[in-house]
Order: structure tokens, then C-alpha cells, then sequence
């Protein structure tokens, strides 16, 4: 068959190496001018390397297990609110991949031939009828296809055209930093990595992953927020004066860190979930989706999970068969999705809290025995 994919991020290229991989005719669409992906580290949970897996990718993400054996939340200072058994949870539900963004879409595109990539080709427009849909970039129709799948990210154009009553992205009012440098010499890390620390006095939090041995993923949520979102010199000003007195091994990082590799974004997510996932031939994906806040870690690997979904409900299909086919992936794909929407919408305003809530919060924290957190975790990396 004849498909189409628009938008070349994460979830774009897997799902055009799975389908191309399945037997099918595949045409990549990215609007910008070349097959990139900018910007520091990504966190897989063990479904997305399960997801990835399934599409013949995961090889290169497998070998980036990330090493750490404790992680979960503590206070600013670094006490430990709930302390969870990360090496245990990777034992009983697999490994937690951590790389660099750019070396993850460089392997995951690598299995894309030249010829079924063409870069510069903004889609805004798909017309289906009876036998397949024309796709259209700069008001030229530039392909056929028997099926299409929307990939186009969070701030998805064709979204829009597909659900028009769909209200869209809602701006959750943080700012989101993330920074990722070599680990500085001398400074002792260990007990802070794969953890996130959270104060309940300015609502905010920091999160630091290892990338292989030698260099540092850290990320931070807080209040900062502006919009539009300040320039990163001005951002990691803002921040440092935020985080001046938690523990010494926060400031240091956001410091040792080049403004060049510190990438700001203002949090937003889907302001309702959509209605379905298919409309006919056509099917989304990825942030097109189900646009969630980054608070689980979640948005790539079940951009991943849709891409396997999407190519095993394909294989074999027939041009008659494909909108039955995209309803199976979509009745698949939509409950899970949405639910770790919603779950990633809580843990935004849970660690966000101030005040009285956020005390009751870390006091509850502190009671949760150390065994059900990772059980927890467990369940959710289970796909
Ligand atoms: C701060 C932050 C931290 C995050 N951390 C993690 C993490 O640790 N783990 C995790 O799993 N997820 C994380 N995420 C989420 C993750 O980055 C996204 O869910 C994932 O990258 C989405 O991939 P995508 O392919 O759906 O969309 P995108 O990566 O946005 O790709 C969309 C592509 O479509 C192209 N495009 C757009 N419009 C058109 C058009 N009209 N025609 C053709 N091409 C078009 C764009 O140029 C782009 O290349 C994080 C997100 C943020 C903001």
C-alpha cells in the first residue's frame, strides 16, 4: 500500500521504518528542510524500548541502559521524599534508556532510504474520497495515498482541519529548561541521579539523568513562566537565582551549564483529549495525539507505542481494509494514551504545589513504603 507520513520528529520516522519495514510504500513528509532533531537528552521508559523493539529499532536504544539503581522524588535540599528501587523496576519490567535526542532520531531514521524522504514539504492539507486521499503541500497536490499518517507534533496544523471543534493546546503556565553537559570534575552526583527534587516553597522541580558514563541530562518545571518564553541566557539566569540555596549539585549543574545547550519551552498539553485517533484513512499519532506535559517522561515512548501499534494493524492490510483497520489501532491506542494524558496533567499539579498542599504532599510522600512506588512504576512502564 501506499502510505504517507507527515512530520519527521520521533514518532514520524519510527512509524515510516516500521511501515516501510512491514512491506509498504512509504513517502516521509517533513516541512523543514532536513531530518533533524535538536535539542539534549530523552528519557525512554522501558515500553518505548519495548515499542521500539517490536519495529526492529531498538537495538542502538539498548544499549544505552541507564545505569542508576535508586531514583524518584526528594525535597530541594535532596532529603528523600520517596525514594524508589529503579534498579529493581528495570529488572522486573526492562530497561530505562537515557541518550542524546539527535543520536536517537540519527538511529532511528537510519533504516530510511533517501528516496522515500522529502524534506521541505509542509503538508497543510489532506482530501480523502472514496479510493485513497490527496495530500497537499503549498496548495499542490503532491501525492496519493491509501492511507495517511498525522504526525506533525504538538502543534499540529492538520489536528486542527481533522477535529475543528477540538479546542487545541492549553498553556500550562510553566516553563520547561533543560540543559545536558559532561560531568564537571569533581562533583559528586551519584546520590541525585534518576531523581527529581521538588520545593514546595516556589512549586518547582529538577530532574537529572545520566547519558552513558560521562554526561549529565537535567531538567527543570517551574513558575518562571512567561510567554513568550524568555531566551535561554535570560532563562538560566531566572533559574539560578530560583535554585541558589538547594542542594549544592543543582546550582553548580545549571551554572556549568553553556547557554548553547540549554533549550527553554512553555509547558502545554491537548486541552481535552481528542475523539478518536482516525478519521477514515487517516490516522494520528505521537504529540498530534495526545500532546502531554513531560511530568512522566511519557510523550516519545508512546509516540513509539502508536507507531508499533499503527504498523501491526497495517501489515497485510489492503487499500479497502485501512479505515477498519485504523479504528482497531485506534480503540488499541486511545484508552492508554489519553489515561497517561490525564496521569501526567496530575503529576504536573501535584509537583507544582506550594503551600499547606505541598506540605500534606511531602508528608504523604514520606509514608508511602518504598515497595509500592516501584510497583507503581512498574505498572505504568508496562505496556
Ligand atoms: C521539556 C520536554 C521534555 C521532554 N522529555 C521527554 C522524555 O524524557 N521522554 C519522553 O518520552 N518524552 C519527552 N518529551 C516529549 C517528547 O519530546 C515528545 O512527545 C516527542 O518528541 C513527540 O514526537 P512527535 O514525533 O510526535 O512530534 P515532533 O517531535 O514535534 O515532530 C513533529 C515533526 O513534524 C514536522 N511538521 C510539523 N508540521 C508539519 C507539516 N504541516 N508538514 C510536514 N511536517 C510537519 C515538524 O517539523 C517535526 O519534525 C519531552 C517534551 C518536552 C517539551
Amino acid at each position: 500500500m501506499k502510505i504517507v507520513v507527515v512530520g519527521a520528529g520521533l514518532g514520524g520516522v519510527s512509524a515510516a521504518a516500521g511501515l516501510r519495514r512491514a512491506g509498504h510504500e512509504v513517502t516521509l513528509c517533513e516541512r523543514g528542510a532536513e531530518l533533524r532533531e535538536a535539542g539534549t537528552a530523552i528519557v525512554i521508559m522501558p515500553n518505548g524500548v519495548r515499542a521500539l523493539d517490536s519495529l526492529g529499532l531498538a537495538d542502538h536504544v539498548r544499549d544505552q541502559a541507564m545505569p542508576a539503581v535508586s531514583g524518584g522524588l526528594r525535597d530541594w535540599r535532596g532529603r528523600p521524599l520517596l525514594v524508589t528501587d529503579v534498579a529493581d523496576a528495570q529488572r522486573t519490567v526492562g530497561a530505562v534508556s537515557v541518550m542524546s535526542r539527535t543520536e536517537l532520531h540519527r538511529a532511528l531514521r537510519a533504516p530510511l532510504p533517501a528516496e522515500c524522504v522529502r524534506t521541505a514539504t509542509p503538508i497543510d492539507a489532506l482530501e480523502p474520497d472514496a479510493d485513497g486521499v490527496t495530500v497537499t503541500s503549498d496548495g499542490r497536490a503532491i501525492a496519493r495515498a491509501d492511507a495517511v499518517i498525522v504526525a506533525d507534533g504538538i502543534a499540529s496544523g492538520l489536528r486542527g482541519r481533522l477535529f475543528p471543534g477540538h479546542p487545541g493546546l492549553r498553556q500550562v503556565g510553566r516553563l520547561d529548561l533543560r540543559g545536558m553537559l559532561p560531568n564537571p570534575p569533581g562533583l559528586d552526583v551519584t546520590e541525585l541521579l534518576a531523581g527529581i527534587l521538588i520545593d514546595r516553597r516556589s512549586g518547582s522541580m529538577f530532574g537529572l539523568f545520566p547519558v552513558g558514563d560521562d554526561v549529565l541530562y537535567w531538567f527543570t518545571d517551574s513558575a518562571l513562566g512567561s510567554a513568550p518564553p524568555p531566551e535561554a541566557g535570560e532563562a538560566r539566569q531566572r533559574l539560578s537565582s530560583l535554585m541558589a540555596d538547594w542542594h549544592p549539585v543543582v546550582p553548580a549543574l545549571i551554572e556549568a551549564t553553556p547557554v548553547a545547550d540549554i533549550y527553554v519551552d512553555a509547558v502545554a498539553c491537548l486541552a481535552e483529549p481528542l475523539p478518536s485517533f482516525a478519521v477514515g484513512r487517516i490516522a494520528l499519532l505521537g504529540d498530534a495525539a495526545h500532546a502531554m506535559t513531560p511530568d512522566l517522561g511519557q510523550g516519545a515512548s508512546q509516540a513509539f507505542e502508536d507507531a508499533a501499534a499503527v504498523t501491526r494493524h497495517l501489515a497485510g492490510a489492503e487499500p479497502a481494509d485501512v479505515a477498519e483497520r485504523l479504528l482497531a489501532y485506534d480503540a488499541e491506542r486511545r484508552p492508554r494514551a489519553n489515561r497517561l494524558m490525564r496521569a501526567s496533567a496530575r503529576q504536573s499539579r501535584l509537583t507544582s504545589q506550594t503551600g499547606a498542599p505541598a506540605w500534606l504532599r511531602d508528608a504523604l510522600l514520606r509514608a508511602i513504603p518504598q515497595r509500592l512506588a516501584t510497583r507503581r512504576l512498574a505498572a505504568m512502564w508496562h505496556a
